[in-house]
């Protein structure tokens, strides 16, 4: 599949708005509340945006309701770290939700619906081994084979739930199914297991339970106890909707939740699956789950995105059944249409080179002044210290041009930016042949603002005074993968060490069982760009003396970048440029 260029006109409707519509003028709802349910094992990313915006957007449209709610049912790889984290990243995206609910606050509620279904002749304790259900669920093609335990009498059913709970087996010793059709077309109604023994700490009800209720049967009754009406999840939970539904009418819950699904979103060159990210974390491979390469909220904040930025591209980019991978170039060309007024624009030279001015007064300073944004006015003039010595960027200087080279060179003019024109007299060099420095000449006549147009020059360059210049750390970012890497999976190619593990691909049960044995195939590390960070030294402007964390600019020709919240220090700040100034991406 080519990565698509979605429209860039807003997406006026999609058709999770047509069933709300439609559901509120039927009037089988009265109200809209949705949810936005992580599970708290990890941070949350560019993906779980999609979802939140989706959420509390489609809600707020219609005056309704929503909540966040984590989904702690399994304490196996559950924190409170994780939970604080996904609170920071859903309000700096600027979202506040109408409750905040916990999953495992509804244990008990849960355990009495897992009872009734027992009373009714719905749910049985089974015996047999993990593998052992697995082996007997049947194919596509071939029906389950029923356990042998399954036709237990409620009394016992219910003896034995019991005893679960109360600690009297080891794990995965019984579990509890629900009792629907082995021979059913869809796998997932072939008596799915709803409960588990698992003796784990869990972040919220502590030592309280050695059950837990499995995923499936634990979410459609959050969505019920809540009052949820409007379900929305990804495409991978399609095949669940008969059993969600099966939950909601068997549990006989008062309130009526349905269940509606839309396609992941996949980006170019990255993987999302916090369990891919988790890897790379605990290996190191990235500098925590902030990193600014990472596709986490944390990572691109931290970069430098904007919330306004992603909410944008969330918007644009749609709700579909069907969507393709989107190019990560889009992403970028939101934030830099963000960012083009708003960001102050300045000057840094990240591979400086000196340059004396051999006519300029020897302790002579002066201030220039400079417009802070071409573009945006409101944003005023600064001033900026010129004198006898700056830096320009080694690359505005070669020494055998090739044709149409138009900055310095020996015998060019050109023009500093806000400054003046200045002329490449003599190349100094060391003993080894490398360029140390240039000596060149002024002309005070062609001072930035005096309306000098006595003759013209074709390049200006970009500077900054040496004496006062700061010196800075850039941070300039890459692609965690290979590019070709994104772009086979995109096609769908069976190139197999070439294509990204995609979460969306996978089912829900392969899901579960993966998360559940802890077992992640590494084999997409192999594709890991090793040139995805760069740190450059270099000098900025006198004046980001006092840039803070998380301020960002404009370096004329350089890009955006984002004063980093881990290393920046007043007196040696660090930036993480957060994307190019050209876009490769054509919108
Ligand atoms: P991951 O695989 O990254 O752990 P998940 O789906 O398991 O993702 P949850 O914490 O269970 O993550 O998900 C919270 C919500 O975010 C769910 O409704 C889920 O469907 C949604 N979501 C997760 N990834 C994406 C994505 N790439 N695009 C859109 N929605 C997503
Ligand atoms: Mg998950």
């Amino acid at each position: 599949m080519e990565p698509t260029k979605p429209e860039s006109k807003p997406a006026a409707t999609h058709f999770i708005k047509s069933i709300i519509e439609s559901d509120l003028a039927s009037g089988r709802e009265s109200t809209v509340v949705t949810r936005f349910p992580p599970e708290p094992n990890g941070y949350l990313h560019i993906g779980h945006a999609k979802s939140i915006c989706l959420n509390f957007e489609v809600a707020d449209e219609f005056g309704g309701r929503t909540h966040l709610r984590f989904d702690d049912t399994n304490p196996l790889k559950e924190d409170v770290e994780y939970v604080e984290a996904i609170k920071r990243d859903v309000k700096w995206l600027g979202f506040e939700w109408d409750g905040l609910f916990f999953a495992s606050d509804y244990f008990d509620k849960m355990y009495e619906r897992a009872v009734l279904l027992i009373r009714k002749g719905l749910a049985y304790v089974d015996e047999q081994s993990a593998d052992r259900i697995r082996e007997t669920r049947g194919t596509l093609t071939k029906p389950g084979t029923p356990s042998p335990f399954r036709d237990r009498s409620v009394e016992e059913n219910l003896t034995q739930f019991e005893q679960m709970r109360a600690g009297a087996f080891k794990n995965g010793e019984k579990v509890l199914r629900a009792k629907i059709d082995m021979a059913s077309p869809n796998i997932n109604m072939r008596d799915p297991v709803i409960y588990r023994i698992v003796r784990a700490h869990h972040h919220n009800t502590g030592d309280k339970w050695c059950i837990y209720p499995m995923y499936a049967f634990a979410h459609p009754l959050e969505d019920a106890i809540e009052g949820v009406t409007h379900s929305i999840c990804t495409l991978e939970f399609e095949d669940q909707r008969p059993f969600y539904d099966w939950v909601i009418r068997e549990c006989e819950t008062p309130a009526k939740p349905h269940q509606y699904e839309f396609a992941k979103l996949k980006l170019t060159d990255t993987v999302m699956g916090k369990r891919y990210l988790r890897l790379m974390v605990e290996e190191n491979i990235v500098d925590g789950w902030d990193d600014p390469r990472m596709p986490t909220l944390s990572g691109v904040r931290r970069r430098g995105f904007t919330p306004e930025a992603i909410r944008a591209f969330c918007r644009e980019t749609g709700v579909s059944k069907s969507a393709g991978i989107i190019d990560f170039g889009y992403l970028e060309h939101f934030v830099r249409e963000d960012l083009k007024l708003k960001a102050p624009r300045t000057m840094a030279v990240i591979d400086p080179l000196k340059v004396v001015i051999v006519n300029y007064p020897e302790g002579q300073t002066e201030l220039l002044e400079a417009e802070n944004n071409t573009e945006n006015e409101s944003m005023g003039t600064r001033q900026i210290p010129f004198s006898r010595e700056i830096y320009i960027e080694r690359e505005d200087f070669m020494e055998n041009p090739p044709p149409k080279y138009h900055r310095l060179y020996p015998g060019n003019e050109v023009r500093l930016k806000s400054a003046y024109f200045i002329k490449c007299e003599e190349v100094i060099k060391d003993a080894e042949g490398n360029v140390v420095e240039l000596r060149c000449t002024y002309d005070p006549a062609t001072k930035s603002g005096s309306g000098f147009n006595a003759r013209k020059v074709k390049g200006t360059i970009h500077w900054v005074e040496a004496s006062q210049a700061v010196p800075a750390e850039f941070r300039l970012f890459e692609p965690l993968f290979k590019k070709e890497a994104g772009a086979s999976a995109a096609q769908g190619e069976a190139a197999e060490p070439a294509a990204l593990p995609d979460e969306a691909e996978l089912g829900l049960q392969e899901q579960e069982e993966a998360e559940e044995n802890g077992t992640v195939d590494k084999s997409f590390l192999s594709q890991l760009n090793p040139g995805s960070l760069a740190v450059k030294m270099g000098f900025v402007e006198q004046n980001m003396q006092a840039a803070e964390p998380q301020d960002k600019f404009q370096f004329f020709r350089h890009g955006y970048f984002n004063v980093d919240s881990k290393y920046s220090t007043p007196g040696k700040p660090v930036f993480n440029r957060i994307v190019s100034l050209k876009s490769s991406f054509e919108v």
